[in-house]
């Protein structure tokens, strides 16, 4: 399948109501798939779906927390019964709080970020696989960062929440090729949404990591537009297969993707 072809495949994408998840959304569709998106607050939601549909694409809003099996298991019912059954999954939905040493901050909300970012990716794994196994067909997109594969101390929720959800792809792309499935973690760059003035204006953030509070005030005149379309492309590049040589990694935006799939498609075939 080339690039911009994703006609007949059916994506669901979370957090798809704001920043990069909804960026991600329309880039999918406007690439031709149809859209199922996916997160907690409704009027967000159907904005998002409203806008692509307004632009001919297909769309249907589902409300659900990431982290509740039943909603979870019930989005992807109705999305299935009224688009078709899901081929791109794209596990997008996250926070960075909360925010302090391990002994300080607060275990609970450090547990509730574990959730949301393993728990909830591998609840729509669970709830998609199945069906993707019986087709041999299927792309698994995780929204990573590079916090997953650094120690950034006092932001221990976040990083180690995203280095599971690294070793977390690693694993489905291993037990998923020999079924047509393949899983990409992706760290989407530093972009201005809603999750970067959140911390940025968070006194916890501003307390415990300045040096993330002062990254992102550092990058704040930056048109928040060029960073999404980037990684709405990086999306659909991969879930058109294009990338697949790249499947069960860790792939930062920023890395030259094309030239790293012609080195390891030179080994390949060594
Ligand atoms: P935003 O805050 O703009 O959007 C977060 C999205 O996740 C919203 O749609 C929100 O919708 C949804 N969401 C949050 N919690 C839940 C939940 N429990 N259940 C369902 N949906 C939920 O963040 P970004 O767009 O910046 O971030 C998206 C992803 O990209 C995250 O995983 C983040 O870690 C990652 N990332 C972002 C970077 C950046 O610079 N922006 C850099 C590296 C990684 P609602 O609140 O309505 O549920």
């Amino acid at each position: 399948m080339a690039d911009g072809n994703l006609s007949g495949k059916v994506a669901l994408v979370t957090g798809a109501s704001r920043g990069i998840g909804r960026a991600i959304a329309s880039h999918l569709a406007a690439a031709g798939a149809a859209v199922a998106l996916v997160a907690r607050s409704r009027s967000h939601l159907d904005a998002a779906a409203g806008e692509i549909r307004a632009r001919g694409g297909a769309a249907e809003a589902f409300c659900a927390d990431v982290t509740d099996r039943s909603g979870v298991e019930s989005a992807v019912a109705a999305a299935t019964k009224r688009l078709g059954p899901i081929s791109i999954l794209v596990n997008n939905a996250g926070r960075a709080k909360p925010f302090g040493p391990i002994g300080i901050v607060d275990p609970d909300a450090w547990w509730q970020t574990q959730a949301i970012h393993v728990r909830g990716a591998l609840l729509f794994m669970h709830a998609v696989i199945p069906s993707m196994r019986a087709r041999s067909a299927g792309r698994i997109i995780n929204v990573s960062s590079r916090g997953g594969v650094e120690v950034a101390p006092m932001l221990s929720a976040y990083c180690v929440a995203k280095a599971a959800q690294i070793r977390l792809t690693e694993h489905v792309d291993a037990e998923g090729r020999a079924h047509g499935i393949r899983a990409f973690a992706i760290q989407p760059g530093t972009i201005i949404t809603d999750m970067a003035h959140e911390s940025m204006g968070d006194p916890e953030a501003q307390k415990w990591t300045p040096f993330l509070v002062d990254h992102l005030k550092a990058i704040l005149d930056e048109d928040p537009a060029v960073g999404l379309r980037r990684v709405g492309e990086f999306a659909v590049a991969l879930a058109s297969g294009r990338l697949d040589i790249l499947s069960g990694r860790y792939l930062d935006i920023a890395w030259d993707l094309d030239a790293l799939a012609r080195e390891e498609a030179a080994k390949a075939a060594q």
